[in-house]
């Protein structure tokens, strides 16, 4: 619908003061004419006699009086209201010219509120225009501030991939933010919440377990739980918080994680507003650091055996060989290749063998422990990592391997039973100064089982120890 002219008008009409005063001026100087002009009737209904209040020469001084009355009233309104309208001009023109000055160059040159303030000295209609153009700008300048904040607090998180360096700069934020004196990020990781982040809570971990946490990520709505059982901060045995903020993040429609915050003090009103400016973008930026995750993993998987590829498990294998030379704990190398892999390709055909393949890698996996690391080396070669493992270790674990295959029933199709031939050492270990070096001993000893009659645990040093 178009605007109304009339409308229009009034809405980009800039009334200027130089005209309301002229406006002022006439009326006052009208005014003061206006007593000259009628004082000389009003003296003769007083009994002037009307020869001598008619005189040209009396109706010249009244209305020169009128005229002096009227232009004096206008200096003394000149006086008193006129500084006040040009303070309070002059100091909308000044934020108004810092405002745009700030559009161009972005440095926020209004960053001093108080400093555009305008002095409020009255409390007629001129001093509450005044304390409403203060607060105004009170509000404008605590708006930019937020927007300011919640910008770098954006562009910092968005440049952290990582999720733990992620989930502990935006943890640090919040805790400033709110004024809470402990918290957590708790993260959605491979479906299992974790807790990544914390900060000045005794048990971060007892978080997880809790069902006013459980229930807010499950309904993803926020609560306030006043004086929260259970939850103590870290080397504050006197302190208990008075009140813990649970916000959970959604993402795609599922629970993605949660903020959570505890304060002594129970949170400003308006701290779930402020929260929700900052939640978007850390959505966001949980988001992408978890794809990054899922790629990174996805990239370090072997596609058909869920095992580590071999890119991944070479990088693993400096990275845990160089912290075992610097810690001096000994770490355990497998090597195993299933034989006679090839006829059963040609007997069942490859999808038999990919069943095998990844069969055989589920049975080693079994019997691994935690923090041993299965990796596909290629083809039907596996590689196995035992950080800590000494070398009678990392040989008890192969015989292990060994055995899992060879008793594991082939479903779907194959052969009646499947071996594998292992060769093991362990570092550190004479000479063995290198990674590399340490997989040449290994690989040495598997060829010697192979050729030592296949279905054997080989150490590198050691003449084999099973069949
Ligand atoms: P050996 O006991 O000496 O190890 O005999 P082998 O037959 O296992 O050895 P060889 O290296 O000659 O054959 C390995 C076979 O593994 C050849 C290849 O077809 C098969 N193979 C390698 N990768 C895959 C795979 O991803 N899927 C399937 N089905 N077969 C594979
Ligand atoms: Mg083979
Ligand atoms: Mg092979």
């Amino acid at each position: 619908m178009p605007e109304d002219p009339a409308a229009k008008r009034r809405r980009t009409k800039r009334p200027g003061k130089r005209r309301l005063f002229v406006e002022l001026a006439a009326w006052m100087v009208g005014l003061g004419l206006f007593a000259g002009l009628v004082f000389p009737p009003f003296v003769v209904l007083l009994g002037v006699p009307p020869s001598l209040a008619y005189q040209p020469s009396f109706y010249a001084a009244c209305l020169s009086a009128g005229l002096m009355v009227g232009a004096f009233n206008f200096l003394v309104v000149c006086n008193v209201v006129r500084p006040r309208v040009n303070m309070l001009s002059d100091g909308m023109h000044a934020f108004r010219k810092a405002l745009v000055e700030d559009e161009v160059s972005k440095d926020l040159p209004y960053r001093n509120a108080n400093r555009f303030h305008v002095p409020v000295d009255s409390r007629d209609a001129l001093g509450r225009a005044g304390d409403s153009f203060n607060r105004l700008i009170d509000v404008l300048v605590s708006a930019r501030r937020m927007e300011e904040s919640v910008r770098d607090f954006s562009n910092t998180l968005a440049s952290q991939l990582e999720l733990a360096p992620l989930c502990r700069e935006a943890l640090s934020v919040m805790l400033a933010r709110t004024g809470a004196v402990a918290g957590a990020l708790l993260v959605v990781r491979e479906g299992k919440l974790e807790c990544v982040a914390a900060y000045g809570l005794d048990d971060p971990e007892g978080l997880l377990g809790r069902s006013d946490v459980r229930a807010a990520l499950g309904n993803l709505k926020s609560r306030q739980v006043a004086s929260p059982a259970g939850v103590s901060l870290k080397g504050r045995p006197d302190a208990q918080p008075r009140e813990m903020l649970l916000l959970p993040l959604e993402g795609k429609g599922a629970p993605m994680g949660m903020l959570v915050l505890a304060s002594l003090q129970p949170f400003a009103p308006d701290t779930f507003r402020l929260l929700d400016f900052f939640r978007q973008s850390l959505k966001l930026a949980l988001q992408n650091a978890l794809s990054h995750e899922d790629l990174g993993r996805i990239a370090a998987m072997d596609s058909l055996t869920g095992c580590y590829n071999r890119r991944m498990g070479m990088e693993r294998l400096v990275e845990e060989f160089s912290r075992s030379a610097r810690s001096g704990e000994p770490l355990g190398l497998i090597m195993f290749d299933i034989d006679h892999f090839k006829p059963v390709n040609d007997t069942w055909g490859h999808l038999a063998g990919d069943r095998i393949l990844v069969q055989t890698a589920h049975a080693a996996q079994r019997v691994l422990r935690e923090g041993d690391v299965l990796v596909r080396y290629g083809g039907e070669e596996f590689m196995i990592l035992l950080p800590g493992a000494s070398l009678a270790e990392a040989c008890g674990i192969a015989e292990r391997v060994r055995t899992a295959v060879a008793s594991m029933e082939i479903v779907g199709g194959g052969p009646e039973r499947i071996t594998v031939s292992l060769g093991v050492d362990a570092a550190p270990a004479p000479g063995v100064d290198r990674a590399d070096a340490l997989l040449q001993r290994v690989d040495d000893a598997l060829y010697q089982a192979k050729s030592g009659g296949r279905n054997v645990v080989v150490p590198a040093s050691e003449p084999r120890v099973s069949v």
